[in-house]
């Protein structure tokens, strides 16, 4: 049986393009219309229109004309998202706290509201309450429309039905309370999804992976997640359970890990190891050693732990660049401490852990978002829906 022929109208064509056009501003900044035209593959007769009607949506703006060198002619006037457009409030968990925001198109936090809770013991219901007025928080400082609320959350979360299947740090979220009372208390559309991903999403739409096709985004510290942005669309598997990266087995015959299995690769590159290792090495002050403060030390005992760390992440690095070949690994956590010294080990030992046509094609980099990429990959999961953007 031959497909049916889809025709589309002219308002769902518009559609497309105007989805098209919000796509190719978020992947690349600011556009003067022809780049525009070219990078969202509209024709350059439409442009015109399209952009018009997202300025008159109150969408866009333009900015001040800018002439490139060498270039005769008008100068263009690049369009970009205005101040107060795209408005989303955003949602993630520390340890002894909900934080929130409220983010615009643009990337920018505008607001942060900070709600004191114990997210490893609270009960559902205190989870929800705190979530609740966080958002609540965000919502009465915001100068216009809030178009929704996403939610990063540190566990097995199925964006598609907004069910948490289980959080290992903020267990309170387990189930669907959290999206139900958000929309029960503000009635707006609420998006929920594993915070790795969020932190990937994050940096799709505002950070270092903008405009890279295929990038992993890599948590370290505590644990090691991993979020995956596959030609140009974020990654989710079967039921949203992808990115358990951290308990691949690297050591057959290793140490328990907590998730009962054993030698995963968590059990040689988070903190619990380093800090065991530090102790075993007598570093002072091992209890609370992390990568700032072990290049701090600067001792060549410390240094050399270092190259281990560095090494021991590399482990589960090359597996990524082995199956995927991505371009970028952006690198969030502990390791954003260890500053450049670190990020040049750490790609130093994954370029000998990698095979030789693979090596050279994959750039390390340390997030610049860091600890606000799961915010913004909370907003970008709403931009996602409401813009009619593939995630
Ligand atoms: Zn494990």
């Amino acid at each position: 049986m031959s497909s049916p022929t889809i025709l589309l109208s002219n308002r769902q064509i518009g559609d497309v393009n105007r989805s098209r056009v919000l796509r190719a501003l978020c992947d690349h900044g600011p556009l003067s219309r022809a780049d525009l035209a070219r990078l969202a593959g509209v024709p350059r007769a439409t442009i015109g229109t399209i952009a018009q009607g997202l300025v008159e949506d109150g969408l866009l703006e333009e900015h001040a004309p800018t002439r490139e060198a060498g270039r005769v002619g008008k100068p263009s006037r690049p369009l970009w998202f205005r101040d107060d457009a795209g408005l989303c409030a955003a949602v993630d968990f520390g340890a002894d706290a909900v934080r929130a925001a409220l983010v615009n198109a643009r990337g920018d936090v505008l607001t942060r509201v900070t709600v004191p809770c114990p997210t490893s013991t609270a009960s559902a219901a205190q989870l929800e309450a705190a979530v609740v007025e966080a958002v609540g928080g965000v919502l009465r400082g915001s100068p216009a429309e809030v178009l929704g609320v996403g939610i990063a959350v540190p566990g097995v979360c199925d964006p598609a039905t907004g069910i948490v299947r289980g959080s290992g740090p903020v267990p309170g979220a387990a189930g669907s309370g959290l999206s139900e009372a958000v929309a029960v208390a503000y009635g707006l559309p609420v998006l929920v999804d594993n915070d790795a991903r969020a932190q990937a999403l994050g940096e799709k739409w505002f950070g270092d992976g903008r405009g890279i096709a295929t990038f992993a985004s890599v948590q370290t510290g505590v644990g090691l997640g991993v979020g995956l942005v596959l030609d140009g669309e974020l990654y989710r598997g079967a039921g949203g359970a992808t990115g358990e990266l951290g308990h691949t087995v690297v050591a057959v015959d290793g140490a328990d890990c907590h998730c009962g299995l054993t030698g995963c690769w968590e059990t040689i590159a988070t903190l619990r190891w380093l800090r065991a290792e530090a102790k075993r090495l007598r570093l002072p002050d091992a209890e609370r050693l992390d990568a700032a403060a072990l290049v701090a030390l600067g001792t060549p005992r410390a240094n050399d732990l270092l190259v281990v760390y560095a090494d021991h992440l590399a482990v589960g690095l090359a597996t990524l660049v082995q199956l995927l070949a991505p371009e970028r690994l952006l690198l969030h956590g502990d390791v954003v401490g260890g500053g450049e010294l670190l990020r040049a080990l750490v790609e130093e030992r994954l370029r000998e852990r990698s095979l030789p046509h693979l090596r050279d094609g994959v750039e390390v980099l340390l997030s610049s978002l860091d600890q606000d990429a799961g915010l913004l990959g909370a907003a970008g999961l709403v931009l996602s829906e409401r813009f009619a953007l593939a995630a």
